[in-house]
This record gives structure tokens, C-alpha cells and sequence, in this order.
């Protein structure tokens, strides 16, 4: 049983202006198979969180661990996160100029796996995903995210979820900018990626709208750097109602 564990998390970002402290105390769990949803408002840390599990240098851990399997991730590059099991999903995918999606994808899996997958299964599991996800075929020739639509983007980081296979899988807004349609495919994927493979998912998002179709086992309130509330999803259906002004009122001003 797979397990990733956050403790007491503490990270700063150098800005122009100085050393600024962004997490503040994050604890989470998260198991083989479990749906985690981090709901809060803008600036709250959310995505600091992704980039910091995924080894983003950008970000600077003070204090606190993370585990995978009792593994210390943070001593592991980039790289070794992704071997080790570790897959996020960005809220603004990158634009990869001169390498197609099919040879990224290649690349990625060997790399992932130690070894070539084998032509012909590899190439049948790609046109299999792209098809659910709807992906239309030419764009397996085409670079990485260039000239991609929002959407289009985020189908594109669901098909590398479902093809590399990971043990975790943190989704950083991958909901945002989606239509109705695109929202459910998109889901439909990361349902079957956690119905084929056991993956854990640590889902960020604004809104309650994609918890319709993911269904969480856990809801966390993020505010100002640190996990406000946890529940149910019930507690996302209160977030719907309420908004976060309640969290808000209680934290510091930065
Ligand atoms: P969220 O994803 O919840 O909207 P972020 O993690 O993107 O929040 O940002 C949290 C805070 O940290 C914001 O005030 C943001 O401006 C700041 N921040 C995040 N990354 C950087 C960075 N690379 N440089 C400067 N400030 C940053
Ligand atoms: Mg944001
Ligand atoms: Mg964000």
C-alpha cells in the first residue's frame, strides 16, 4: 500500500522583494487510491504546494518532510520524483518547441520505466487513450502544447497521466478553462487512471464543478499557506455555499 506523506511543510520564495514565506505548516496523507480535493482562494499556496512535491527549484523547503513510501523526497531531483512515482499535472502546461507529443511521451516512459517500451503495444495504448480522451490523432505530431487551446492542454497532461503510470498524481487546476464536455473527459481520465493503476490524486481547484465528476474522499481547506479544515466532501458543498470568507477573516494579513 503506497502512501505519500507530508509533514509540517514550511516554504519560502525569493522575490524581487526579499524572502517570502508562502507554506506555513502544510500535513497531509495520502493513500494508494484516495481522491484528496485542496480547495482555497487565489494566492493561498495551492500551487506552491504542487511545484514543491514535484522539486520545482524555484522553491525553498525550511522545515518539514515529505515521503513516499517512507523515501525522503526531498532529497530526490526532479527526475527521481517522476521514478519514483510522482506526476503533476501544471496549471499552466509549458510549451515544449521541436519535440512532438508522441516522442515526449516515448522519452517520459522510458525514462520512467528504465527501459523502451515495445513498439507496437506502446503505440496501441497511445491511440487508445488519445481516442477516450478525444484527442484528435494529428496531434500526436505536434509539439508539445504549442498552439494548444486551454483545453487542449489539459487533455494532454491527462494522457501522460494515464500512459506513464504514476503512483501519485497532483492535479493543479486542471479543471480551469475547461467547458462542460472537456470537464468530463477530462475526469473520465483521471477516473480511469485511478481505477486501473490504485493512483492516489491530490486534486487542486477553485470550484466545487469538477468534484461533480471526481468524486473526493477528502476535502482540505487551504488558507494562507496551511490546511484551514478538512472533511468530507460535504465540506465542498459548504465551500460552494459559503465561500472562504470565514477562513479569511482568521488569516494574517501577508
Ligand atoms: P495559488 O496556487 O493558491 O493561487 P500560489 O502558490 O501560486 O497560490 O501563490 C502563493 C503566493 O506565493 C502568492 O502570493 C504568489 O504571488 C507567491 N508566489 C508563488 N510563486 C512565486 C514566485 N515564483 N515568485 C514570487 N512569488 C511567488
Ligand atoms: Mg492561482
Ligand atoms: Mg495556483
Amino acid at each position: 500500500m503506497s502512501v505519500l506523506e507530508i509533514k509540517n511543510l514550511h516554504v519560502n520564495v525569493e522575490t524581487d522583494q526579499g524572502t517570502r514565506e508562502i507554506l506555513r505548516g502544510v500535513d497531509l496523507v495520502i493513500r494508494e487510491g484516495e481522491i484528496h480535493a485542496i480547495m482555497g482562494p487565489n494566492g493561498s499556496g495551492k500551487s506552491t504546494l504542487a511545484y514543491t512535491i514535484a522539486g520545482h527549484p524555484k522553491y525553498t523547503v525550511v522545515g518539514g518532510e515529505i515521503l513516499l513510501d517512507g523515501e525522503d523526497v526531498l532529497e530526490m531531483s526532479v527526475d527521481e520524483r517522476a521514478r519514483a512515482g510522482l506526476f503533476l499535472a501544471m496549471q499552466y502546461p509549458v510549451e515544449i518547441p521541436g519535440v512532438t507529443v508522441t516522442n515526449f511521451l516515448r522519452t517520459a516512459k522510458t525514462a520512467i520505466d528504465g527501459e523502451a517500451p515495445a513498439i507496437r503495444g506502446w503505440s496501441k495504448e497511445v491511440s487508445e487513450s488519445m481516442k477516450a480522451l478525444r484527442m484528435d490523432p494529428a496531434f500526436a505530431a505536434r509539439n508539445v502544447n504549442e498552439g494548444f487551446s486551454g483545453g487542449e492542454k489539459k487533455r494532454n497532461e491527462i494522457l501522460q497521466l494515464e500512459l506513464l503510470k504514476p503512483k501519485f498524481a497532483v492535479l493543479d487546476e486542471t479543471d480551469s478553462g475547461l467547458d462542460v464536455d472537456a470537464l468530463k473527459i477530462v475526469s473520465e481520465g483521471v477516473n480511469r487512471a485511478k481505477a486501473n493503476t490504485g493512483l492516489g490524486i491530490l486534486l487542486i481547484t477553485h470550484y466545487t464543478r469538477i468534484l461533480r465528476y471526481i468524486k473526493p474522499d477528502f476535502v482540505h481547506v487551504f488558507v494562507a499557506g496551511r490546511i484551514a479544515e478538512q472533511g468530507g466532501s460535504e465540506l465542498a458543498d459548504r465551500l460552494e455555499d459559503e465561500g472562504y470568507d470565514r477562513y479569511l477573516a482568521d488569516a494574517p494579513v501577508s
